[in-house]
Parts: C-alpha cells; structure tokens; sequence
C-alpha cells in the first residue's frame, strides 16, 4: 500500500496516510497535491494522479512539541533492530528499570533488546545484571515518526522534510 505525506497548510509535515486516504481529501478538496508520484490510480468514474504529497487547505493546530508515539516497532526503529546490551538482532523490548519497579513505559526507559539480554537481565537494572547499555535510550528526534511509519521514504517527501527539520 502506498502512502501519502500529509503536510498543514503552512508546510508543516503532519502525518502519513494511505494514498487513497490522501486522495479522498483531494476529493473532498479539504487538501491539494503537492507531489504525484508517478502512477495513476483509477476507479470507475475516474483516473487520478496517485498523491505523494498533499497540503490541506486550512491549518491543523499542533501542539508546539510533537512527540513520536512510542511503539515496539517505533523502539525497534529507533535502535536500528539491535540489541542495546550486546548488538546482537533485538527480538524483544527491555525496559532499563523493570517495570515491576516502577519503570515507566517510556522512550527514555525502552531499550530493544535481544531474548538472551532480556532473560539474563529479569527484573533487574543493568548495574545490578552486570549489563552495560551500549547507548542511552532517547525519545527520538521530532520527525522520526514519519521515517518510522514507511520502509521507506519516499523521494518525493524528503524536500518537505528538509525543510523542517
Ligand atoms: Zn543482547
């Protein structure tokens, strides 16, 4: 499924949707193309560029700091499918401060880790499992969600988020 850069009306990437998501707001002109990748989708009344940019047409207000949602594959992402203690391919998330300790489900107490790290360390910290982090966990950078939410971006969305980053 291809998906469709989102952008406010002041050129502020707002989110990611399904190309034909994207194209229903064309439609309802609540947002115009931007950038067409390429391809024409057709339906039975008619043949439509397939969006890979959209603008809407009236400003959506943000709150000042976005963060990216945290999720496994968000956390995955971010520490590039390795494990944080011992590099190896993370198949499991560890929190830092167990959460049966009052560890908060959190970007800065998340860590990918791999099912060996992960039962070795138990509901311990990593000071106590003789364990070191390679890197200390951070929320990630305020446009990372769009980088997480496709395999890949696109070419045509990466002048609209140069711009902003
Ligand atoms: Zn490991």
């Amino acid at each position: 499924m291809r998906s469709a850069l989102v952008l406010n009306a002041t050129y502020e990437p707002l989110s990611v949707v399904s190309a034909r998501r994207a194209i229903c707001l064309v439609l309802l002109e609540k947002a115009d193309v931007v950038a067409d990748d390429g391809t024409t989708i057709h339906s039975e009344r008619l043949s439509i560029s397939s969006p890979a940019v959209i603008r809407l047409r009236y400003v959506v207000k943000v709150p000042y700091h976005r963060h990216t949602a945290m999720s496994r594959r968000a956390v995955f992402a971010r520490d590039n499918h390795t494990c944080g203690y011992c590099g190896q391919a993370a198949d499991s998330i560890d929190h830092v401060m167990p959460r049966s300790r009052g560890g908060q489900n959190v970007w800065e107490n998340v860590i990918a880790a791999c099912r060996s790290c992960n039962l070795r360390k138990r509901d311990r910290t990593p000071d106590e499992a003789g364990m070191r982090l390679s890197t200390l966990p951070r929320a990630p950078r305020e446009l990372s969600w769009i980088t997480f939410a496709v395999q890949r971006v696109p070419d045509e969305w990466k002048p609209f988020l140069a711009q902003a980053s």
